[in-house]
């Protein structure tokens, strides 16, 4: 299956935010959206960074609240993995796995175009096993 496939289910939505926002603010936006990583942007289209909740554990643990204060510029990743819509979910669970991360922007002439994390990963992989299984029952049991 491909990412684009994948894309038109979910839906392309990417929640954002600001290298400047501070790191409160990324706490907030994860909460409300429910999600477990940001893309930082500065102009919502360029993918200048990545912030997950792992992050902010990290710093929170090594530096204390005053982390809460600081610009999510300063905690983000900023050598980000990305991947084309053309390519298979197959290479995402690959790259996800050795890089040890969750979360795979999604770009297309350097703009973001959406974001595939390791659980709707697992939806697809499900989704796909559920059709494979009624197909092959309505195989064996010629209905
Ligand atoms: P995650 O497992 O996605 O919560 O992220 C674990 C760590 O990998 C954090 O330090 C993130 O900033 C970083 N990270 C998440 N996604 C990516 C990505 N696509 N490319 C590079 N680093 C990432």
């Amino acid at each position: 299956m491909q990412v684009s496939q994948l894309l038109r289910r979910k839906g392309t939505a990417v929640a954002t935010i600001a290298p400047t926002a501070s790191v409160s603010a990324v706490l907030e936006s994860l909460a409300s959206n429910g999600i477990g990583a940001l893309v930082v942007s500065a102009d919502g289209r360029s993918v200048d960074g990545i912030v997950s909740e792992r992050d902010i554990v990290r710093r929170l643990a090594s530096d204390g609240a005053a982390v809460l204060d600081q610009p999510a510029g300063d905690i983000m990743t900023s050598s980000v993995r990305t991947c084309a819509p053309d390519a298979s979910v197959d290479e995402l669970m690959s790259l996800m796995t050795e890089g040890r991360f969750r979360h795979v922007p999604v770009t297309e002439d350097g703009a973001l175009v959406g974001i595939v994390s390791i659980g709707d990963i697992v939806n697809a992989r499900v989704r796909e096993l559920e059709t494979e299984t009624e197909q092959l029952t309505s195989y064996i049991s010629g209905r």
